[in-house]
């Protein structure tokens, strides 16, 4: 993402990714918790192709920010015990930037996209060919003495992540034989990998401590090590030896994250509708101006995890406070009934809404 949100909570706010979260990442299958579906699936791919001695088919990963995109990306190359490449959309400006890194793979490597819904089309267009048929279709020079070369490319499997698929061409998204949905955590789930994430970073902290630092970190498991940390560095500072649900909640809010685990960020969205637009509907870019705030950052990371609770509902007029909203915001249903309950009746499909 190029736009990166200041907030703690943010999923993709990482400005400790290289140092603290490359220990907590899980290394293999195994140690990867949740999403039990698409984790099997993937174990018999993998076992599959390993036994032919072909390349795992390319997979095509979508799911908001931190759900464990690069992680299985990761993972993926491991289990298949091949080299891993790794590059991003907006990157990749021109073609000739591909055909680079796609000529430099070894044989088998895994090349990771992320954020493949940025790829401008003329480099997209010299993916189709590679994916398919592992050739590179190059024009050279310019004008009369332009000629065409075609390159063979060993073989390799592409393994693209975007938090976008409704932005994703439908002849790219065909081209990948495994697609994965990621979903958000449950909060048993994310229990886990909190008491993993404070083993390794040596904190002590019992299983309500986890649950609660869990149940607060929006479905998301890089919400859930980040917090973490934080609460880490309060019960430092107040020597605290072992972390129970009391010291977690007391170091949350002092963060501001409430007990669902909004932020302020959620809130100030979620009252911009309220209190401005009677409850909705209002266009997602009359909302992104009232805040401030840019269209991606809101449509990426601020409203998926509030649809996944209820709170709004995006409708093809715009985004709505649900009656679910206003009972989190402690506040009276608005008088125009009967258009409301209309408008929010035609709620987007799910696909539609992430
Ligand atoms: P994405 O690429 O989807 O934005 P990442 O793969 O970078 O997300 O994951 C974000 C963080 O969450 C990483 O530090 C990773 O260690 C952790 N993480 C993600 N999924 C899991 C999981 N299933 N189990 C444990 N930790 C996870």
């Amino acid at each position: 993402m190029t736009n990166v949100p200041k907030r703690d909570i943010a999923p993709d706010f990482q400005p400790e990714k290289d140092k603290g979260e490359g220990s907590i990442r899980p290394l293999s299958l195994d140690e990867f918790i949740g999403q039990k579906k698409s984790r099997e699936n993937l174990k018999v791919f993998i076992e599959a192709a390993k036994s032919r001695q072909d390349p795992l088919d390319h997979v095509l990963l979508f799911g908001p920010p931190g759900l464990g995109k690069t992680t299985l990306a990761q993972i993926i190359s491991r289990e298949m015990g091949v080299g891993f490449r790794a590059t991003s959309g907006p990157v990749i400006s021109k073609a000739g930037d591909l055909a680079a890194i796609l000529t430099n793979l070894q044989p088998h490597d895994v090349l990771f996209i992320d954020e493949i819904h940025r790829l401008n089309a003329a480099v997209e267009e010299i993916l189709y060919p590679a994916m398919e048929d592992r050739q590179l279709d190059l024009i050279i020079g310019e004008g009369p003495s332009a000629r065409s070369v075609r390159i063979d490319l060993p073989p390799f499997t592409l393994v693209a992540a975007t938090t976008r698929s409704g932005l994703i061409t439908r002849p790219l998204r065909e081209r990948f034989g495994i697609p994965i949905r990621l979903e958000f955590y449950a909060p048993e789930e994310l229990s886990q990998i909190v008491a993993r994430g404070a083993k390794i970073i040596g904190m002590e902290i019992t299983p309500e401590g986890a649950f609660e630092i869990a149940r607060r970190s929006r479905g998301t498991p890089r919400i859930a090590g980040r917090l973490t940390r934080r609460v880490r560095d309060f019960a430092a500072v107040d020597n605290v030896k072992k972390v129970d649900a009391k010291i977690a909640d007391a170091a949350l809010l002092k963060l501001e994250v409430d007990s669902r685990g909004l932020d302020s960020m959620d809130r100030r969205y979620m009252h911009c509708i309220a209190d401005n637009y009677g409850g909705g509907p209002a266009g997602i870019e009359t909302i992104s101006a009232a805040l401030s705030e840019q269209r991606d950052v809101l449509e990426e990371v601020v409203e998926p995890y509030l649809i996944q609770c209820g709170l709004i509902v995006r409708t093809p007029r715009g985004r709505m406070i649900s009656d679910a909203g206003y009972k989190y915001m402690g506040l009276p249903l608005p008088q125009n009934g009967r258009d409301r309950q209309m408008a929010l009746l035609a709620d987007l499909p799910e696909a539609e809404a992430l």
